[in-house]
């Protein structure tokens, strides 16, 4: 073939690929199991967008590297199907879901195939299908037995706009994850995961797993450990006492008031009457607001009319109700200490209540604060503490309230609950039947799956109860205990229950018997290498530990960690603005299919910017990408014309090898730009080439294969290799002659060579300036003016050009 024509080779090579199954993983008898997992999708009505496309292409090239290195490679592909988001956009389009998510999942599939794709088709997984959904009802019900899952009734988020409840981890700055509309607070019975059970081991595991720091440090913030006392003043003249938790017990003699969450159940108790309105008025007007306008608005507060007493010093300490405590977090009161706590002063500040000083900083003369000092010091007006320092305090005080029994050491997290259960139709029934006689009882796992019915009028109802409580025939069930009447849960399960455990399902697809075969994980589980998202840390990422870790203490799975290493990889904007539906930039790949063919794109894509990072994605970067691939081309076909063979010695086999080197590097650490840049660098070496080597050739369609599938095999076939490329070993490089090319530049002073450095080939300009300002002869023509201007051509010379 004369010319590259991407539509001409690439839907054959695809065809092929599906005919020979090479990419069909034989799960069973694997050798070098390498499990390399992308982060399933939810099939939206666009279709894939360009983000979606960057990041399953990262994991791709990181799969066909590890394959041709000797692994291999289970790189499976599925879909979340189930859920909100799903579910919202089948109500915009007014189709039911149940039609709209199958063709939408048709058309993912199709387009992610064109991609050029080595994924396993035959082991696909879909959240949707009663097959595997019926396991999420299964660890619902393992959870259910080992005391993890509870309904209880508490303050629930809930989104005005989804009609349903959700998890704190599904706020994100008091918005809902899906829909981004304000969140509002509900008093519901709801069903909750004990997550906080595991919020230790969930902590302390972050400090051996291999994951990108970025998401560590989500995490660890998101579980949020404080130690500290927790403690209580009573109330006077009542037998009610408050409880709270303080990080900063040596700071408890400058406590001058105490505030409480306007849901805390005391704050109605202890007010005083002639406050009483006062209170009600306050209360009702912050149930109304935000969490996010009770956390961002200016701090509001009012009096109670009752006082606690501090245990410590026997104070009177007047009793506040203040919507910028959260009944959520902690016990939903606080002690107040102006002096030492930022919160606390600007509240004390405006109702003129006192600031009294119990820390000193280092010289302070006694004086009042300008602003909260929240460090350490010596403690004053602290009664038999004066004069010890805030670390020496911490412990004593806690000693105290411990000896005498009011107080205790305590480790809290800032990690909830997880609410599982949502009002909405498009999810997998909650497995549990309500009986008269019995109770909550769970479904027995032999009635598994409980279907999901199809119902017409599928809408949210706005009254805390999903649509199916609508539909009788589902709702009316007999109680498997007693065989009475009873009624099934009518909630169904947060999508991320679905998505906590699809890697187990993977390797496992053709048990229908079980979620997963023990010997399959075995073989493949934990993940080698999981790519994804970072907007996903405290979501998916932390739940699918969380179900891991109970799986594994219920002895279903011999790990407890489901990623051995993950890597988040950065976001594509369009022309400098954020990829969002709501922007209307959604970008498809079918465009570009057509236009360029996957090899460019997916080449174009990795080359536009760090893939830990991102990169911007505008149609002209990806002329060039497009050029170097008709350039390889070029290349072949100019081998196979070449009157006698090309000989491979001196710099040209270093340069080989260097390649070589670099690439593998480069792709070991998803370095997949600076690899494009070197293959780049490589081809245009070749082009200068008198004639062409079969190594120079066999190298360059190898190291380029992971990128782009289609051209490499074409190309591969030409040269005579044996079918396929992607089955190849990958190119090894001799470290001796990998061995950095040295080239001599000129250093001049206004164009006069005074110095020859030596530096590695194609190295930074900085870094070839920097050899030569190191050079004594230099340096003393430099002294003797100023440097206006440097001239740089790289591997030639530097000019200084030096004014006197
Ligand atoms: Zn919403
Ligand atoms: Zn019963």
């Amino acid at each position: 073939m004369e010319r590259y024509e991407p539509n001409a080779i690439e839907p054959k090579w695809r065809e092929r690929w599906a005919e020979t199954g090479i990419y069909e993983t034989d799960v069973e008898n694997a050798e070098r199991p390498f499990y390399n997992l992308m982060m399933f999708p939810y099939p939206s009505g666009e279709g894939l967008h360009i983000g979606n496309v960057f990041a399953f292409t990262g994991v791709d090239i990181f799969g066909r590297f590890t394959t041709m290195r000797g692994h291999d490679v289970f790189e499976p592909f599925g879909y979340d199907a189930f859920g909100i988001h799903s579910e919202n956009f089948a109500l915009k389009q007014n189709i039911h879901p149940m039609t709209l998510i199958r063709d939408n999942v048709n058309r993912f599939r199709e387009q992610m195939k064109q991609l050029g794709t080595r994924i396993s088709w035959g082991r696909e997984v879909d959240t949707t299908d009663p097959g595997y959904y019926r396991w999420t009802q299964w660890i619902f019900l393992q959870l259910y037995k080992r005391g993890l899952a509870e309904k209880r009734k508490a303050p629930v988020n809930w989104c005005p706009s989804c009609k349903t409840v959700l998890a704190d981890e599904q706020v994100i700055g008091g918005r809902c994850e899906r829909c981004d509309s304000e969140i509002t607070h509900r008093d519901l019975e709801q069903w909750f995961f004990k997550i906080t059970a595991y919020a230790e081991r969930l902590l302390k595991n972050l400090d051996w797993i291999d994951w990108s720091p970025v998401v560590v440090t989500a995490q660890r913030n998101w579980i949020g450990r404080s130690e500290g006392l927790q403690t209580s003043f009573p109330v006077e003249g009542a037998d009610e006492s408050i409880t709270f938790f303080t990080t900063r017990p040596d700071t408890i003699f400058g406590v001058t008031f105490m505030v409480l969450a306007p849901e805390h159940p005391l704050a109605n108790k202890v007010t005083a009457q002639e406050q009483r309105a006062a209170v009600d008025e306050y209360v009702s007007a912050a149930m109304a607001k935000t969490a996010v306008d009770r956390q961002q608005m200016e701090r509001s507060g009012v009096f109670t009319g009752a006082y606690a007493t501090n245990t410590l010093n026997g104070e009177r300490v007047p009793i506040w109700v203040g919507d910028y405590v959260l009944a959520t977090v902690g016990t939903g009161a606080i002690m107040a200490v102006p002096a030492h706590d930022e919160r606390d002063f600007d509240f004390a500040r405006k109702y003129r209540l006192p600031i009294r000083v119990v820390v000193a900083p280092a010289g302070w003369d006694g004086g009042e604060l300008d602003e909260a000092y929240t460090g350490e010091g010596t403690l004053v007006n602290s009664g038999e503490f004066d004069g010890m320092a805030s670390e020496q305090a911490y412990e004593a005080i806690i000693a105290k309230l411990e000896g005498n029994g009011t107080g205790e050491r305590k480790v809290t997290y800032r990690l909830r609950d997880w609410l599982i259960s949502r009002q909405r139709y498009w999810g997998p029934p909650i497995p549990i039947i309500y009986c008269d006689d019995c109770g909550t009882v769970p479904v027995p796992e032999d009635q598994l799956p409980v279907e999901l019915p199809y119902v017409e009028e599928f809408r949210p109802t706005g009254t805390a109860q999903s649509p199916l409580a609508s539909d009788a025939s589902f709702v009316n069930t007999t109680c498997p205990d007693c065989g009475k009447a009873a009624r099934r849960e009518t909630d169904v399960s947060d999508t991320f229950l679905d998505s906590a455990w699809y890697f187990l399902r993977y390797p496992s697809t053709e048990f229908d018997d079980r979620p997963f075969d023990q010997e399959r994980t075995k073989k493949w589980l934990p993940v080698d290498n999981y790519i994804g998202g970072k907007e996903h840390s405290v979501l998916h990422l932390l739940y699918s530990r969380f179900i891991t870790m109970a799986l594994h203490d219920m002895e279903h799975l011999d790990f407890e960690e489901p990623y051995e290493k993950f890597r988040a990889h950065g976001l594509l904007i369009l022309e400098g603005n954020k990829i969002s539906k709501s922007r209307g930039n959604i970008v498809s790949p079918d465009d570009y299919y057509a236009s360029h063919g996957a090899d460019t794109l997916r080449t174009y894509l990795m080359f536009s910017g760090r893939f830990d990072e991102g990169g911007d994605f505008s149609d002209k970067g990806i002329e060039g990408v497009s050029r170097f691939l008709y350039r390889v081309w070029d290349l072949v076909q100019r081998y196979h014309t070449q009157e006698g063979p090309g000989t491979l010695e001196g710099d040209g086999e270093r340069l080989v090898h260097r390649t070589i080197r670099k690439v593998t590097y480069d792709l070991s650490e998803l370095k997949f730009n600076t690899a494009i840049a070197a293959l780049m660098e490589y081809s245009n070496e070749l082009q200068h080439r008198p004639a062409l080597h079969e190594t120079e050739i066999r190298t360059l369609i190898l190291l380029l294969a992971p990128f782009a599938p289609h051209i490499t095999e074409e190309l591969w076939e030409q040269a005579g290799g044996e079918y396929s490329v992607h089955q190849q070993a990958w190119p090894e490089h001799d470290e001796e002659l990998a061995q950095l090319l040295e080239v001599e530049v000129a250093v001049q002073i206004n164009g006069k060579t005074r110095e020859i450095v030596k530096a590695e080939a194609g190295a930074a300009e900085e870094v070839v300036v920097g050899l030569a300002k190191e050079s004594a002869r230099i340096q003393r023509y430099l002294r003797e003016g100023k440097v206006v201007k440097t001239i740089y051509v790289p591997d030639r010379l530097v000019n200084f050009v030096v004014k006197s």
